[in-house]
């Protein structure tokens, strides 16, 4: 089974600052580490793996120091990454991200497609399914167990109260919880390896005859940022320790009302 998985570098967001001048991320400084759904989502391709053989491919879109992030997931046991990157890619939103890592896939063979439900700093949930549009697959979200069955994928599907069981055919694309599997460490055998390997790089120029310029970067985005802004700490509030239940609506109900949100 040839499994290709999609992992985004983000900002280790505990430690997210906003210039208040700019309103745009400071990375300066910032760690940077695989996304935790990707993470999961590398774990969960190496066991199909080891269930039926194959391949494990990475994909990553993103700046040249992305290649550490696919460095690592390589030495977890991967096979090989693709990088794309270029400046004709900067300033992307998620539909020209979509559109450009599907360019990238379709130079790969595969049967699966893996990506994170959600990357922690954009936190859309919209890449995954916008790739298998793009590609015209099949694509079950929200995965928290993955088992291959012939040519087939069995995957349970989380809801807030229930879950469903998909068979779903390949080719298909799949986005994972981070509940999925416990990603393993990096081995030093593995981590050597890594570092041996060659990371295939990927640019507009590779990509071309695959893309329309006009769908790319900031003028192929439709989505327009209006303002951001860090949340500013709040007061510690009312507590109101002593009071009976009755009496605690009834106070909740004055303050709502006083502050005209009822
Ligand atoms: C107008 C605009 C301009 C932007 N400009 C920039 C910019 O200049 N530079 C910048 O870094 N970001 C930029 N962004 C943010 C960027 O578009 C998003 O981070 C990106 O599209 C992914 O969306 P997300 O983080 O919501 O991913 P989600 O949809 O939440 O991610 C789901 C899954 O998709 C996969 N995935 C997502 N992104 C990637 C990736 N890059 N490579 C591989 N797999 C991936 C992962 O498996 C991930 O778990 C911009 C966004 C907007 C709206």
């Amino acid at each position: 089974m040839k499994i290709v998985v999609c992992i985004k570098q983000v900002p280790d967001t505990a430690e997210v600052k906003l210039d208040p001048k700019t309103n745009t991320l400071i990375r300066d400084g910032v760690p940077s580490i695989i996304n935790p759904d990707d993470k999961a989502g590398i774990e969960v391709a190496l066991r199909l793996k080891e269930q039926v053989g194959g391949t494990v491919t990475l994909v990553c879109m993103g700046p040249p120091q992305a290649d550490v992030a696919l460095r690592e997931a390589l030495a977890m046991g991967c096979d090989d990454a693709v990088l794309i990157s270029g400046r004709e890619f900067g300033g992307s939103d998620t539909l020209a991200t979509s559109t450009i890592i599907a360019a990238g896939i379709k130079t790969l063979d595969y049967d699966v497609i893996i990506t994170g439900r959600q990357a922690i700093d954009g936190d859309t949930a919209q890449v995954g399914p916008q790739i298998a549009e793009h590609l015209g697959i099949p694509q079950v979200s929200y995965a928290e167990e993955l088992t291959a069955d012939g040519d087939s994928l069995i995957v349970k599907r989380q809801f807030e109260d229930r879950y469903q069981k998909i068979r779903v055919k390949t080719p298909c694309l799949i986005t994972a919880l981070s509940e999925i599997a416990e990603p393993r460490y990096m081995t030093v055998g593995g981590t050597i390896d890594a570092y041996a390997k060659e990371i295939k790089v990927l640019g507009f120029e590779e990509l071309k005859d695959k893309l329309n310029p006009e769908h790319i970067g900031l003028k192929g985005s439709p989505t327009n940022v209006v303002k951001s802004f860090t949340k500013q700490a709040k007061g510690a509030g009312e507590v109101l320790k002593d009071a009976s239940a009755d009496d605690a609506v009834k106070a909740i109900i004055a303050k709502m009302e006083e502050k005209h949100i009822i």
